[in-house]
């Protein structure tokens, strides 16, 4: 059981900046995300990409915002619980939330910051029938760590930056035999990563199957074999250890909506006086929230974040006098 004073749910940028805020008052700080890495929509869907209104920074790229995001929480040593989704909350005979993963580990803290952004990112999963049996018996349709891959055979499906990327970088001396599979000859991702395959394949290093898909999956227990179908050569069986297709993720509310949180238009509705939702202790933060007036930005999560803190601190000890002091003034203590 991972105990913490504010557990947070989602590990984007409001999430992260949360640590901070919460860490100044001393209050610790444990996040959970579904995905493998922190950073939220700034490193899933647009890492590469410059924000321009970020206070105090005229230009920033999205990843490296979360970089200098990670390097102001370190200090405050935040728990992470990363690649494993926020499935269950319920309360103990003490009061404090129990929350499960869908990988059943358990957390523990009389907070709850929901920070969960537009949900969690589902992965868009193709229509192979008894694909689900495979699930996690040789199916990924994530990359979480590419050791898990070393001297494999690894099959991948797509055509955007991700399948090309865990492609090359798989082909790299970590896996044993890398085969891509794409439905198209065009791929969408970036130029120089589709001549890096296109390199790499005709140096024998990944099979390149264009024109095709995976239409099914083969194995007892474990994934043994997936059948590849290509436009004017019809059927291939092809023996392999994973098969990980990546064709993108989508964002859904998901578990979050099973918490009785009053929800309104996929968001949780909260006070704007401290970001509290309808269950006391449970706060929501970033754009999962929802308040008349409310902007979806990044730099708007980091004012929430640091009102939501200050109204946690006085739940958890409620004796306590809170008194507001400049980071000028007294630095900053981590733990
Ligand atoms: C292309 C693009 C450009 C943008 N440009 C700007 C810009 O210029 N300026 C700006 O201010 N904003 C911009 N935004 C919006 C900005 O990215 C969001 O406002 C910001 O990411 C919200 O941060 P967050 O921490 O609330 O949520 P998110 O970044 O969405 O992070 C939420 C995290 O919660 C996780 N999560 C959700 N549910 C669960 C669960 N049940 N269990 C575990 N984990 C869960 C998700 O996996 C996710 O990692 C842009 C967005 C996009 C898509």
């Amino acid at each position: 059981m991972i105990q913490t004073d504010i557990l947070i749910i989602g590990a984007g940028p409001c999430g992260l900046f949360t640590v901070f805020e919460a860490g100044l008052l001393k209050l610790r700080c444990h996040l959970v995300d579904a995905l493998p890495q922190a950073g939220g929509q700034c490193s899933e869907i647009y890492p590469k990409k410059p924000i321009y209104d970020i206070p105090a920074y005229p230009s920033i790229l999205a990843g490296d915002l979360v970089d200098q995001l990670m390097e102001q929480a370190a200090p405050f040593e935040p728990g992470f619980t990363l690649g494993e989704r926020a499935e269950e909350i319920e309360k103990d005979e003490e009061g404090q939330f129990i929350l499960t993963t869908n990988r059943g580990t358990k957390h523990r803290a009389p907070i709850i910051a929901i920070a969960g952004g537009l949900g969690c990112f589902e992965p868009r999963k193709p229509p192979v029938e008894g694909l689900a049996n495979f699930e996690d018996h040789g199916v990924e349709y994530i990359i979480k760590d590419p050791e898990f891959y070393r001297d494999k055979k690894v099959v991948i499906s797509g055509g955007g930056d991700s399948a090309l990327d865990w492609a090359i970088f798989l082909a790299e001396g970590v896996a044993k035999e890398v085969t891509l599979v794409h439905r198209r000859t065009e791929f969408r991702g970036h130029l120089d990563s589709v001549q890096k395959v296109m390199d790499h394949a005709s140096e024998g290093r990944i099979r390149l199957m264009t024109n095709a898909e995976v239409v099914e999956v083969q194995g007892e227990a474990d994934l043994q074999s997936v059948v590849i179908k290509k436009k004017e050569e019809g059927m291939h069986t092809l023996e392999t250890d994973h098969w990980v297709p990546l064709f993108g993720l989508s964002p859904k509310l998901g578990p979050i909506a099973d918490w009785n949180l009053n929800i309104t238009k996929n968001a949780v509705e909260v006070d704007t006086f401290d970001y509290s939702t309808n269950v006391p202790g449970i706060y929501a933060i970033g754009d999962i929230n929802s308040y008349p007036g409310k902007l979806k930005l990044i730099l708007c999560g980091f004012h929430e974040a640091t009102l939501m803190v200050q109204s946690a601190f006085k739940r958890i000890y409620p004796d306590k006098n809170l008194v507001l002091k400049y980071t000028t003034v007294n630095g900053v203590n981590g733990f």
